[in-house]
């Protein structure tokens, strides 16, 4: 089998990976398990969090660890509260993110998650959480050029404030620098940069969930050194251990750490954390992994061998079902539509999407199908361009069956 996912796009380093399994070894026999509260740390933990800094965008200078995404979105939801709360500014309560979102399943989350899927019967979104259109292209919200987008979008956010009363109201955007479970849609090159700025004339937090963008899957380390851009919080998770044991984090900039520890009583510290918050054995997975991740060079990989993805699929628009071809590093995705002059979805009861991915699996290739009909490809950052034509053949092969 060929694994064009990743497992869930996470498995960045690819399988089978001895040092990062005699990595975690060495760190049970060492020492399993430590708490990282009372007064106590580990040392894979506080190198990690060292390193972390080191690597991610200037702003952030802090960390705080999770078991997973949805963990660390529910962490940042009640940081941000939390951080408004001790500074005096208790009505900023409102949180925005994008149509087509994925936050995670917490149940905070998953409100700010912009996919109906996930609020039906969940009561979600919660009253606070709100959505603007997302930048998708090919089907759009706001005009097609790349200008259009971005300002529209910018727009968009800018009356979504004003019509919740206000910055004095509204605590933060969250977004997906590439959005995933949503259908990996790629914004216009430009638009990332812009949202943080108007994040930051509206007085709001701009938070960057790199979930699934974060180590090498764009062809960055982070997808927001593409724009150089420095969020206030940013999420991780996934390539973080590249799904050798979970672990997330949130990383965050020094004003709101600082709100954390000296602007709360002495008696009353931050009370937020979870038993396997610093895991040792993930944090020295992690650190193994990052090792990787820089003696591999696979965030240049992932753009290199990203370019060659991007160009084998554009060639499967000569079949009639291929719509619309995206993606950004080894991040990609077709979109299948039953009329490609008038962009027609199929009937969703055809199942079109899942009859190519069992297609595809029959094949000996691992895909994602979501719903829509789009067809995702996050293969390990190590692939090389020989494993992306043979995904590439067995996929055209599973289209033409399915038809
Ligand atoms: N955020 C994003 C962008 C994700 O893609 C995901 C999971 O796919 C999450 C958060 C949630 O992460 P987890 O599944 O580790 O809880």
């Amino acid at each position: 089998m060929l694994d064009g996912f990743a497992g869930l796009w996470c498995v960045n380093i690819g399988y089978g990976r001895s040092e990062v399994i005699e990595a975690a070894q060495r760190q049970m026999s060492k020492l399993p398990y430590a708490s990282s509260f009372f007064g106590f740390a580990n040392e894979p933990a506080l190198q990690l969090a060292e390193e972390l800094v080191r690597l991610s965008p200037e702003s952030l200078q802090h960390v705080f660890f999770t078991l997973g995404g949805s963990d660390a979105v529910d962490s940042t939801l009640k940081t941000i509260r939390y951080f408004f709360n001790v500074t005096g500014r208790p009505e900023k309560k409102h949180v925005i993110g994008l149509e087509r979102g994925y936050h995670g399943v917490s149940s905070t989350g998953a409100g700010l998650t912009g996919l109906t899927s996930c609020h039906r019967f969940f009561d979600l979104p919660l009253p606070n959480q709100h959505h603007i259109p997302s930048h998708y292209r090919y089907r759009s919200s706001y005009g097609v050029t790349d200008a259009e987008i971005i300002s529209g979008s910018v727009a968009a956010l800018e009356t979504k404030v004003t019509d919740l009363g206000g910055s004095e109201k509204v605590a933060a955007f969250f977004c997906e620098p590439v959005q995933g479970s949503g259908g990996v849609i790629v914004p216009p090159e430009g638009w990332l940069a812009a949202m943080r700025d108007a994040c930051a004339k509206l007085d709001i937090l701009f938070v960057v969930d790199e979930v699934i963008t974060g180590f090498g899957r764009t062809g960055q380390l982070f997808a927001c050194d593409w724009e150089r851009v420095e969020p206030d919080i940013m999420i991780i998770a996934k390539g973080l251990t590249s799904g050798y044991s979970p672990m997330g984090a949130v990383l965050m900039n020094d004003e709101i750490y600082r709100a954390l520890v000296d602007k709360v009583p002495r008696d009353l510290p931050f009370a937020h954390g979870f038993t396997y918050t610093g895991h040792p054995v993930s944090a020295a997975v992690a650190l193994a992994c990052l090792e990787i991740y820089e003696r591999e060079r696979l965030p240049e990989n992932s753009k290199v061998v990203g370019a060659h993805l991007l160009n084998g699929l554009d060639a499967l628009r000569e079949h009639p079902w291929v719509g619309d071809v995206r993606g950004k590093g080894l991040l990609a995705a077709i979109e299948l539509v039953a009329n490609r002059e008038t962009r027609e979805s199929f009937d969703p009861r055809l199942n079109v999407s899942q009859l190519v991915r069992r297609k595809a699996y029959e094949n000996g290739l691992i895909v994602r199908a979501f719903s829509d009909n789009v067809i995702g490809l996050a293969p390990p950052l190590v692939v090389g361009e020989g494993d992306i034509d043979q995904m590439l053949d067995r996929l055209a092969r599973a289209i033409c069956a399915a038809q």
